[in-house]
């Protein structure tokens, strides 16, 4: 069942790859990071946003062709029901859980259920398309890394249920989507598409 949702994702991104590719100047760094090129020991480690011992894959990578076209973003396969946790500590800035509906239309991007939790240098982690009422938390809670905070879904622009993952930066004037190092089992890594990581 769960490989039959996996493969549903990846025939359909294969029907899309003909859309070019992003031009983002960041899509060639991840690349380089995710290979292990370009070293990176200094900025921060993001614990993976479900319970410890839990493994889930990762159906969109960053920058990919199908909707994450100009988003430094992954979506992991959580089923519906399942728990979302912080991925660093900080404070709730913005839950959204009222929305009912989802599927693969652009129509449906204003119904996602997400919550944004500020952390303590400014940046901001995402998290998208929680079920109907399946925050965990409020606004103005503080929350530490590895907590419970929302249930996985399918609310607004997602094909099948599962959680859309990102961070922003405040950058020269404007909010950057930018990738970020997890801890896994395996060691600190910049995740990739299509692979399984436990937590
Ligand atoms: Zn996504």
């Amino acid at each position: 069942m769960l490989w039959t949702r996996s493969i549903q994702w990846f025939v359909l991104s294969i029907a899309i790859t003909g859309c070019a590719a992003s031009n983002n100047p960041l899509r060639k760094e991840i690349k380089l990071l995710q290979k292990g090129i370009v070293k990176d020991d200094t900025s921060y480690v993001y614990a993976l946003p479900y319970k410890a011992g839990k493994k889930y894959r990762v159906i969109q990578g960053y920058f990919s062709r199908m909707t994450h076209k100009e988003r430094a973003a992954l979506d992991f396969n959580l089923h519906r029901g399942d728990t979302i946790t912080a991925a660093r500590d900080g404070v709730v800035s913005r839950v959204k859980e009222d929305g009912r509906k989802g599927g693969l239309n652009k129509k449906y991007r204003s119904e996602g259920n997400n919550i944004v939790i500020q952390h303590a240098d400014g940046s901001r982690a995402g998290y998208w398309h929680l079920q109907h009422q399946g925050a965990l938390v409020n606004t103005g809670d503080s929350v530490k890394k590895g907590q419970p905070i929302g249930l996985a879904g399918k609310t607004g622009y997602a094909f099948v249920p599962h959680l859309h993952f990102l961070v922003w930066k405040f950058n020269n004037g404007q909010w950057q989507q930018i990738p970020t190092r997890f801890q896994t089992q395996k060691g600190v890594v910049y995740l990739r598409a299509w692979k399984k990581y436990k937590n």
